[in-house]
């Protein structure tokens, strides 16, 4: 490795990086919106192909871009992929923080039982619906499944109305996902839903948030990358 100028503050490609951010902010681009083409941003910034593509990979590092080959690049649709790579990482080398992800995911889903208890008619139904779809997925493979539970827990999630929440989420879905091996194992999944659902239908929080727990600490596996 070289040493690093200190009389430079910025690289070029860090540079490029902070104009390009700039140039999505201010043309108010939104997930998905494509950027212009590279040949027009490298007569634009006056820079080379090479450290004009490191740049937009540096942002899609960042989850901020999506480069499709061949097609060009966008605003990223997942802004919070990185975050669940870094998670797994994390949880990965030191195996003892897999208390403290699950620690957060049972805080978020626990004051989501909060607010379920409050909401309207049609968001319950939907938690219903939802719950009952993942328990008729029993002959389903295992991904289908793994998504199904994922709507369920989304679902209620939903329910606290925040957004970022609800997408950050998705990344404590993904870093402990439940393991049912055998037809048992998901019935007792789909179950164990049913009961915290009851148990909020019931007003009894205290009850709802011990079942919810467990069923977030059972047959729990951490992926590998
Ligand atoms: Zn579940």
């Amino acid at each position: 490795m070289k040493p690093i100028d200190k009389t430079e503050r910025y690289t070029l490609t860090e540079l490029i990086v902070r104009n390009l951010k700039t140039y999505m902010l201010d043309n108010e681009m939104k997930p998905g919106d494509k950027l212009p083409a590279e040949r027009e941003l490298c007569q634009t910034l006056g820079v080379s192909r090479a450290v004009l593509r490191e740049a937009l990979r540096s942002l899609e590092s960042a989850g901020l871009l999506q480069i499709r080959h061949g097609e060009g690049s966008y605003v990223a649709a997942h802004f919070f992929d990185p975050l669940y790579e870094q998670l797994n990482f994390i949880q990965l080398m030191e195996p003892k923080r897999q208390s403290d992800m699950l620690g957060i995911r049972y805080l978020i889903e626990a004051s989501a039982c909060e607010s379920a208890s409050r909401v309207g008619v049609r968001a319950w139904d939907d938690l219903v619906e939802l719950a009952d779809r993942f328990e008729q997925s029993a002959g389903l493979d295992a991904a289908s499944r793994s998504e199904l539970d994922a709507r369920f827990h989304l679902a209620l999630v939903r329910t606290l109305g925040n957004r970022t929440l609800e997408e950050m989420t998705e990344a404590f879905l993904r870093l402990n996902a439940r393991f049912d091996d055998t037809d048992e194992a998901h019935r007792a999944h789909a179950r164990e839903h049913v009961l915290y659902l009851n148990a909020i239908r019931e007003g009894n929080l205290e009850l709802a948030k011990k079942l919810l727990e467990k069923h977030l600490t059972t047959n729990c596996s951490t992926p590998r990358p």
